[in-house]
Parts: C-alpha cells; sequence; structure tokens
C-alpha cells in the first residue's frame, strides 16, 4: 500500500533530540526553541515568530491577541479545517462563512465585504494548498472596514505572496507543524507577526498569563500573573526535531515539489481529455508543493476513484466536510450569501499520496491506478 502520508525524516532529529535531552533542557523555549523561531525570522522576513504547541493554538493565541469579544463577527471560507473557527468560538465569537473560488479552494476575495457587518473584526484567510490569497485585496477591505487579519498559513510553510511568506502579511500568521505538514515535530506550530507592539501581550498569553519571559530576559526580578493565558510552548525535544528538518528544508521542498510536478505534468492529458482538473495556481503566488489533489466530475466519481486506488494499492483521501454543513457550524456560524462552490468542489476533490521521499516508482503506481480507472 502507498501511504497517503509519511511524516518527514531527514535522520538528523534523533542527534538533536538526544542533545537536547542531554543538556537537560526538556520544557519550552530552550535552545532548539530559539534556534527554530530565529531561522523562521530570517527566512520569512518575520520580526517575531512564537513557536507553539500547534497551529490551533497559535491560532487561540492570535484570536486572544485580536480582542475579539462575545457576539463578534469573524470572516472565514467554511472549505477549512476545524481549527480556523474553533479558535474564535472559544472566545464567544460567531463565524460568518464566505463562499471560495472554485479555482484556488481559497476565500473569494470579491465576496468578504460583503459579508461585513457592524460587529465584525476579523477576516481569517486560510491559504488551501500553500497557494496564497489574494492578499492585497483582502488587506485593503480590512484597512477600510478597521478589521484585522490573521492568516491561517497551517499548509503555508515556505509558500509566497508577492515575494511576502506566507503568515508574514497580514496582522498575525499561523503555521502548522504537525505530521501531515511540509515540516513537521509531531506536533506543533508557530505565531508570527511583525509589529513589535503584540510582543509582550504574546509572551503573556503564551506563558500562562505570567510575565515569566520578561523575567528570564532580567528584565524584572520577580514574576507574576499578570493577564490571561494558558501553556502554547512546545517541549524543546519536539523543537530539536523540527530543527533537524528546518536545516534540509531546502531539500524537503525541493523533493516535494520534484513529486508535485510529476503529477501535475502526468496529469495534464486527463484534465484536457476533461477527466479531472487539476490545482491551479495564481500568478501571484508560489506554492510550496504542499498537496497534490485533483477535482473528479462530481462526488460519485470520487468515491469511486478513492475505492478503486484502495484496491490498487493506493490510499487517497478527501478532506474538509465544509464547516457550515457540520452541526458546530451550524451552532456557532452562518454561511453569508450562496454556497455556489464551497459545497459542490468540496464534494469532487481528493488528495493523493505526497510526502517526502517518495519514490518515483511509487508515484508513477498513483499516476497508472487514477489512468487505469479512467479508461
Ligand atoms: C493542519 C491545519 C490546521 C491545524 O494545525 P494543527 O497544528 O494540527 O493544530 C489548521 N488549519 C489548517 C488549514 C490546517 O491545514
Amino acid at each position: 500500500m502507498i501511504d497517503f502520508n509519511i511524516p518527514p525524516y531527514v535522520g538528523t532529529e534523533q542527534k538533536y533530540i538526544t542533545e537536547a535531552i542531554a543538556d537537560r533542557k526538556l520544557c519550552g523555549d530552550g535552545k532548539f526553541t530559539r534556534r527554530c523561531s530565529d531561522w523562521m525570522k530570517e527566512h520569512f522576513q518575520v520580526n517575531h515568530v512564537f513557536l507553539t504547541t500547534s497551529c490551533t493554538h497559535a491560532l487561540e493565541m492570535a484570536a486572544v491577541l485580536t480582542q475579539v469579544k462575545e457576539g463578534d463577527e469573524v470572516i472565514m471560507p467554511s472549505y477549512t479545517f476545524v481549527s480556523t473557527a474553533d479558535a474564535f468560538v472559544q472566545r464567544g465569537a460567531n463565524i460568518v462563512f464566505v463562499d471560495i473560488r472554485p479555482d484556488t479552494m481559497n476565500l473569494d476575495e470579491r465576496l468578504i465585504e460583503d459579508a461585513i457587518t457592524d460587529r465584525t473584526r476579523v477576516i481569517v484567510p486560510v491559504h488551501y494548498a500553500g497557494v496564497a490569497c489574494e492578499m492585497d485585496t483582502i488587506l485593503d477591505i480590512a484597512r477600510r472596514h478597521h478589521l484585522m487579519v490573521v492568516e491561517d498559513a497551517a499548509q503555508g510553510f515556505d509558500a509566497y505572496y508577492k515575494g511576502k511568506s506566507l503568515g508574514t502579511i497580514g496582522d498575525f500568521g499561523c503555521l502548522s507543524f504537525h505530521e501531515t505538514k511540509n515540516l513537521t515535530m509531531g506536533e506543533g506550530g508557530a505565531l508570527m507577526f511583525q509589529e513589535d507592539r503584540w510582543q509582550e501581550a504574546a509572551e503573556i498569553i503564551r506563558e500562562k498569563g505570567t510575565n515569566r519571559s520578561k523575567f528570564f530576559r532580567g528584565q524584572i526580578d520577580k514574576y507574576t500573573w499578570v493577564d490571561y493565558g494558558s501553556s502554547y510552548l512546545p517541549s524543546d525535544i519536539n523543537a530539536a526535531y523540527l530543527w533537524g528538518q528546518l536545516e534540509q528544508a531546502e531539500k524537503i521542498q525541493a523533493d516535494r515539489m520534484r513529486s508535485w510536478n510529476r503529477y501535475h505534468e502526468a496529469f495534464q492529458a486527463l484534465e484536457e481529455a476533461g477527466r479531472v482538473e487539476r490545482p491551479y495556481i495564481p500568478d501571484y503566488a508560489v506554492h510550496n508543493a504542499h498537496m497534490y489533489y485533483l477535482k473528479t466530475a462530481d462526488l460519485d466519481t470520487r468515491t469511486r476513484l478513492i475505492r478503486y486506488l484502495s484496491e490498487h494499492g493506493v490510499m487517497a483521501v478527501f478532506h474538509y466536510i465544509p464547516l457550515h454543513n457540520a452541526p458546530a457550524g451550524k451552532k456557532f456560524g452562518r454561511f453569508h450569501g450562496e454556497d455556489r462552490y464551497t459545497t459542490k468542489e468540496s464534494e469532487r476533490l481528493l488528495r493523493l499520496p505526497l510526502y517526502y521521499g517518495l519514490t518515483p516508482s511509487d508515484q508513477e503506481q498513483v499516476i497508472t491506478a487514477v489512468y487505469d480507472f479512467f479508461a
């Protein structure tokens, strides 16, 4: 069976984990956490990076920092992972779902303005498959309506919008290092932002509501409980795993890109024959080969294709039951406008195996099986 995903492993992670253990530094904010955040600051041109225990938690931190309150509204796509919404629901916000663009599966920027009310506080673009949302338009709308922008860049590591790293463009950006993402630390993520004015508040939220970070820097002589917070800092053991991956990020990304391009070339003929649609990458976006998907004619074809692939040793998956159709989505949110594409497009999409180290022969087996199905 060709797995859908195998967590990336480059070989140095174990050495760094051993080093973290030998240093007797197992809790958060040790040497490896610092190395990882410094690496991201430099590579992504961003002033502040906080490693977190997950992207879900980075989104929670961002939600607290935006100060959304009970009854406020947050605009986001319905075609996304539950955490995008959960983080704001936790603050008591109501979620307003807006339809997606069928070409990128991202929030349709042309529909945002119509969904804004006097309760709207935040827009959350999700960069699906590491393909950028139309950020200039989104930022312009946010500026004109005094809204904040939190980028769900869980899939956006080392992907770009007009040269800018995803997750560094809005007020806050959140990355994921879950084992299903391009780079991993098992479970983990990062909160990123440019403006210095958030730094102290972010430190406090991440450190259980205390000013312990300031204390460790020697800026105060004792630390205390100063505001609401939780525990969002990962163990340095996890950061050590991530550090091994960051050092070889270029290699991991190049390997994924080779596989992505191979699929894309291979399925061109199938697209031209009208059997599937391939991902679309707008000119403004540089993607990161996070995901390779195909869209079939309809739900029934997708169901049969997934079954056929599974019978032929290939694990393909679909994801995202649109949130507004889910029980919690109905309870905490509403869909604004017409669901022209969210449900329809989500039912047609299936993801093919794509991971660091996918061998050319395994990939050929996937491609052949897809072609055989349509033959
Ligand atoms: C993976 C993912 C998340 C959640 O990331 P975790 O690190 O598992 O919390 C959130 N949003 C999107 C779009 C994702 O793909």
